[in-house]
């Protein structure tokens, strides 16, 4: 398989066949986003990913349920582009059930409904998406490329062509000092997009990108623990979604929890709770990661 490091992928795609179709990430402008900096956004030859597939038929076809198309957001690629792919995964993975990416707002309202449908009935089936705020301002300051009403339109889309949505927002986004308008607009962004899954990341200030220059010049500081665990307590009080699974175990959290909402709102609220009073252990910095 050619394989173009960095490679990323959500945790739940773990045991899913990555396919790089795209390298690198068409917006990259992300002011906290470090992972492809150094890739020059392409898609890459058809018959390459073509290929890519067949090695991966050849190797393990029984097995492959899940099939996570990356780079950065994928979705940016046309329907001409995308087609011959998605006919590829049908015909190599007889098992296939799922077939998911990134996208940004951006790639939503890019496309045609008619194209976002067809897309769908050829099996693409979950978009990992990252408003990361519902602060426009917030995302406005990280360069984010749509604000939120853009979200709210761009989840409109999704929904109608029949994709479900995974939705990530980004504890800290907003700093110091848009901290509590960051985390409430956040969850009432991720009520109107109604997504299947929901998820909060810990914002990483890495080196070498502008919020990291923005940090060491005064400009931008990141809540302290106690203030990123009261974002979270913010962010689920405004968020009701009708039927989500909530994650927050992503290795960047100090308190991985879950549950499905609405049922388990108040046990959630609870130990969020807990750990504000110094009563549930924390993961330790040394264990956190991006
Ligand atoms: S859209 Fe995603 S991959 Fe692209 S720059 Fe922003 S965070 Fe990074």
């Amino acid at each position: 398989m050619r394989y173009h490091e960095p490679l990323f992928r959500p945790p739940s795609e773990a045991d899913s066949f990555i396919l790089q179709a795209t390298l690198g990430c068409s917006w990259n402008a992300c002011t906290y986003c470090g992972m492809y900096r150094n890739k020059c956004y392409q898609v890459r030859p058809t018959e390459e990913v073509l290929s890519d597939i067949a090695e991966a038929a050849a190797q393990m076809a029984p097995d492959v349920r899940h099939v996570f198309v990356a780079d950065g957001d994928p979705l940016a690629m046309s329907l001409d582009q995308w087609e011959p792919i998605l006919a590829a995964l049908q015909a190599a993975f007889p098992r296939l059930r799922r077939v998911s990416t990134y996208a940004t707002a951006r790639n939503l309202l890019e496309k045609l409904p008619a194209e976002l449908k067809r897309l769908r009935e050829m099996g693409l089936s979950l978009l990992y998406i990252g408003p990361e705020s519902g602060d426009d301002l917030t995302l406005q300051r990280i360069a984010k490329g749509a604000n939120a009403a853009d979200h709210v339109e761009a989840a409109r889309k999704a929904k109608e062509a029949g994709m479900e949505q995974s939705l990530m927002f980004l504890l800290g986004a907003g700093g110091r000092e848009r901290s509590e308008e960051h985390a409430r607009a956040s969850g009432r962004l991720a009520t109107a997009m109604d997504p299947r899954f929901l998820s909060t990341l810990t914002l990483t200030v890495v080196p070498g990108t502008p919020i990291f220059h923005l940090a060491n010049q005064g400009r931008f500081e990141l809540p302290d623990v106690y203030g990123l665990l009261t974002e979270l307590r913010w962010f689920m009080e405004e968020a009701h979604p009708s039927a989500a699974i909530f994650r927050s175990n992503h290795a960047s959290n100090y308190l991985p929890i879950g549950g499905r909402l609405p049922r388990d709102r108040e046990a959630i609220l609870a130990t969020i709770d807990q750990a504000l009073a110094g009563e549930v252990r924390l993961r330790p910095e040394w264990r956190r990661g991006l």
